[in-house]
């Protein structure tokens, strides 16, 4: 049995050897992000904290050592996120890896694949994307066309994707693919394959934040091995409809905010300033704030119980759906938000002293929470028939 108090403190003496104090700063762009890859793009600090805390599993705390992960129970798992949390740690890998196709390779992968892909993942070193969506099949995503023709020991895949978040800067592809016309779910199956091969090149799109976070993606007469498909063939519905409870979780995780502190409230006394009673100065907004604060707490709290249900295996499967909706519904307002309190200052938009215009363009970077995993309406769906068993139209 461990002792918990033991393992927080050596926890927290570790914590505070090792995370440079660069990734002790609050995360202000999406440069701050460490993403790794074949191909990073670190920030000073950034490679040293994601290398420290993969060497102990870290990165994927409850993930089996097996596969790179640290084999943590789910109540050490807390600890060193609470741990992260007290020194504002930032996350030391984004991935989609670790929040989308770790899970579903974890429940539905082979040994092999677990052994190939998962330690990769792991250690930040191949970055994944996700090859869901189609130019004629997002909400119903089952519509997709994107083929996958037997060729004995490979298929050979042609069709298009779109929305394919950082498709230019990844490094292999989960991908659905159509490889039976008879039936519509049962025709998907799941397949990964390296953005390096023959016949796949991407179109990066342009956002209104100025970003371009994604591209069209498109493959043609890509060769990809059998031993690559995850699940049976005709099964990939499976595997895609588990990935996106996952994703959804990892989404509604923008309700929370960022770590330790409380940058909101921090960035509205600093802007606004205090009245004599140590309020802050603007009544409206702080209204505004303490219901927002009521709100998010409320989430956190939900967040939660939400997780432990769901790594005990009790969670409703439509839970990361209402999840999805209010902790995106959440991130918006809070951005709102930072920007009524930035006042006339917060839509600088690109001087040094804006960080790159970082408020706004994270401002209209909410705009997608809503839409991404799967868009609001589809979620409030996905609630009332699933969750409320209320009739469908
Ligand atoms: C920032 C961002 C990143 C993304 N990253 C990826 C990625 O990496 N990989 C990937 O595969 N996809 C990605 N997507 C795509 C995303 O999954 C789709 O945009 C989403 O599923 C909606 O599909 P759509 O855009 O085709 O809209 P549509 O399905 O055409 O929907 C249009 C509108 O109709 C509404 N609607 C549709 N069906 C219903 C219904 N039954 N009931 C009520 N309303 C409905 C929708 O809510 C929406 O308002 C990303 C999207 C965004 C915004």
């Amino acid at each position: 049995m461990i002792d918990l108090d033991q393992f927080r403190s050596d926890t927290r003496a570790w914590l505070e050897a090792n995370c440079p104090p660069e990734m002790r700063e609050p995360v202000r762009s999406e440069k701050d992000a460490c993403w790794g890859g074949r191909n990073p793009d670190f920030q000073p600090g950034q490679k040293e904290w994601m290398d420290s805390m993969a060497s102990r599993g870290w990165t994927v705390p409850d993930w089996p050592t097996a596969y790179g992960g640290g084999g943590l129970s789910p109540a050490e798992t807390k600890i060193l996120r609470e741990e992260m949390a007290a020194i504002r740690a930032r996350n030391p890998l984004n991935s989609f890896g670790i929040s989308m196709l770790g899970p579903a390779l974890l429940k539905y992968g082979t040994e092999e694949q677990k052994l190939e892909h998962l330690p990769k993942i792991a250690r930040g070193e191949i970055r994944w994307c996700q090859g869901y969506s189609e130019p004629n099949a997002g909400s119903d995503l089952a519509s997709l066309a994107a083929s996958a023709e037997d060729a004995g020991d490979h298929y050979i895949v042609n069709g298009q994707k779109v929305w394919t978040s950082y498709a230019d800067k990844a490094d292999w592809i989960f991908c659905l693919v159509r490889t039976s016309k008879e039936s519509k779910q049962g025709g998907i199956s799941f397949v990964l394959f390296d953005m390096a091969s023959d016949g796949v090149s991407t179109k990066p799109i342009l956002l209104i934040s100025g970003y371009s976070p994604f591209c069209e993606t498109f493959m043609d007469n890509v060769k990809v091995p059998k031993a690559n498909r995850v699940h049976d063939e005709n099964k990939g519905w499976d595997v895609a409809k588990y990935l996106l409870g996952h994703e959804r979780e990892m989404i509604s995780g923008m309700g929370l905010g960022s770590t330790g502190g409380n940058p909101l409230i921090e960035g509205a006394i600093a802007t606004i300033g205090l009245n004599d009673r140590g309020e802050l100065a603007d009544p409206l907004l702080r209204a505004s704030l303490a219901l927002f604060e009521v709100r998010s707490k409320a989430f956190t709290a939900m967040s939660e119980r939400f997780i432990d249900e769901l790594k005990a295996g009790q969670a409703h499967p439509a839970q990361p759906s209402m999840m999805k909706y209010y902790g995106t519904e959440l991130n918006k307002t809070r951005h709102e938000l930072v920007m009524s309190a930035g006042g006339s200052d917060a839509l600088e938009w690109e001087s040094e002293a804006s960080a790159g215009g970082a408020k706004p363009r994270a401002w209209l970077r909410t705009k997608a929470n809503s839409i991404e995993g799967g868009t609001s309406e589809v979620q409030l769906n996905i609630v009332a028939k699933r969750i409320l068993e209320l009739p469908g139209a």
